[in-house]
């Protein structure tokens, strides 16, 4: 028996209505905001990887599925969307259109990582990205995106937010941290110690128990950013004000790639254990340059649609989404068998979700599936119907029959509906 890959994950009939409930929240919400679709490939160059989420990275160093095609170039899988998003509006152009460019997407994406509760090696993201605009009320509007996504969700989840300064403040606070880090380095572990001399923020979303340990007591980026990035976050916290939405400033939250600038946030649930993280983002007002556009600010997050069912799935009064048969067209015979199929394409033009024999199944056994479907009415077809032109419509739940013509549609439709 060939089995899924380790860290996949299969979507059954029965899981993909609340996932397919969660995705059209999601695309109502975000069209709220004047979003629209990109969809990119699913794999690149492994250089684009590289540069946009930054050789320091965990998912450049250890999480990505990379191969070489036959041609000997090196191609990986998407671990994240950005830089995808930021290759194609520099190769399109849309770099030169109208801003801001608010632009969003579904995907999945893949990491080789060790799979558990709330993280796999194939997991499903909603991320936004919106160019062209560096106002802090740019990052209130993303930020209130995402806290309305969860809000339609009905999703109970905290806001954390934080400023990791720009390319003038950065290098003072980086020097802080190497020097507070240097006194544990003998403690740090590997990939740390390497991160020491090249991105010593890195060190502060290090999950090991230790580095995490030693990052307690780091200097707080917030203590160290020059006015303008001061200036930023104080409107950003009276823009969330103004919208009622509630954060808390923490000063450990510096995410995971290497582009992030000024704004960070994460949207934290309680329930989904120890990968509380359910949603990330931030400013990177310097991606564009950096692969290759023109100096253009951008702001975004990703959030983890597998976490988001996570969390989902812990609660109770789900939305009903069922699709079960308005109407099971039983039939006996040939001749009854094409009639039904032909009945249920009419009743499909009225919006009615009608499904027919279509193994030559006993009456009996018909029944039972009918009734496994949970159909909610159901009507038998034989020879004697057919002669007459009318049969018996039953309403499963209660029972109740009422005799319509079999050609009459339109009154089939208003006795279901
Ligand atoms: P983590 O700290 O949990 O590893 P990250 O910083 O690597 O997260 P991002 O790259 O910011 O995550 O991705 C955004 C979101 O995608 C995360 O907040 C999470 O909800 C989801 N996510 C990331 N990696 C995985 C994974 N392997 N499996 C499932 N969801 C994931
Ligand atoms: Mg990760």
């Amino acid at each position: 028996m060939i089995q899924k890959p380790r860290g996949t994950i299969d979507i059954l009939p029965t899981e993909s209505p609340l996932w397919q409930w969660v995705e059209q929240t999601i695309k109502d919400t975000a069209a709220l905001y004047g979003y629209s679709e990109i969809r990119l490939p699913t794999f690149e160059s492994s250089e684009l990887y590289k540069r946009g989420v930054g050789e320091t990275s965990d998912v450049v160093q250890k999480e990505m599925y990379s191969f070489e095609d036959n041609e000997g170039r090196s191609i990986t899988l998407r671990p994240e969307g950005t830089a995808g998003v930021v290759r194609s509006v520099i190769e399109n152009s849309l770099v030169s259109g109208p801003m801001p460019l608010p632009l969003y997407y579904l995907i999945s994406c893949f990491r080789y990582e060790k799979p558990e509760a709330g993280r796999s090696r194939e997991f499903y993201q909603f991320g936004v990205e919106q160019f062209g605009a560096e106002n802090p009320a740019a990052d209130a509007n993303v930020i209130s995106l995402g806290w309305d996504i969860f809000k339609n969700l009905g999703l109970d989840v905290s806001l954390e937010i934080n400023s990791i300064g720009c390319r003038h403040c950065r290098p003072k606070y980086h020097k802080a941290l190497h020097d507070y880090f240097e006194k544990s380095k003998d403690d740090l572990c590997e990939t740390c110690l390497d991160r020491l001399n090249k991105n010593p923020l890195r060190i502060l979303d290090c999950k090991s128990p230790v580095c995490s340990e030693i990052a307690k007591n780091a200097p707080k980026t917030v203590d160290y950013l020059c006015p303008e990035c001061e200036k930023h976050l104080e409107k950003l916290k009276k823009y969330l004000d103004t919208a009622g939405i509630k954060y808390n400033i923490n000063p450990k939250i510096v995410r995971g790639l290497d582009y992030y600038q000024r704004t960070v946030f994460e949207f934290i649930s309680e329930d989904i254990g120890s990968k509380s993280t359910i949603c990330g983002g931030g400013r990177y007002d310097g991606l564009v340059e950096e692969l290759g556009g023109p100096r253009l600010p951008g702001i975004g997050f990703a959030m983890g649609l597998t976490r988001v069912m996570l969390a989902l799935n812990k609660k109770e009064n789900l939305p009903d989404l069922s699709n079960k048969p308005h109407l099971y067209i039983a039939s006996m015979g040939e001749g009854a068998r094409l009639k039904s199929f032909e009945m249920s394409l009419a009743l499909k033009k009225f919006g009615l979700n009608v499904t027919f024999d279509q193994v030559g199944r006993s009456l009996k056994a018909q029944m039972k599936y009918a009734d496994k479907t949970g159909a909610k009415y159901s009507l038998v077809l034989g020879d004697s119907e057919l002669e007459k032109g009318s049969a018996v419509l039953k309403n499963m739940e209660n029972g109740d029959t009422t005799e319509v013509d079999i050609n009459n549609f339109e009154k089939i439709e208003e006795i279901i509906k």
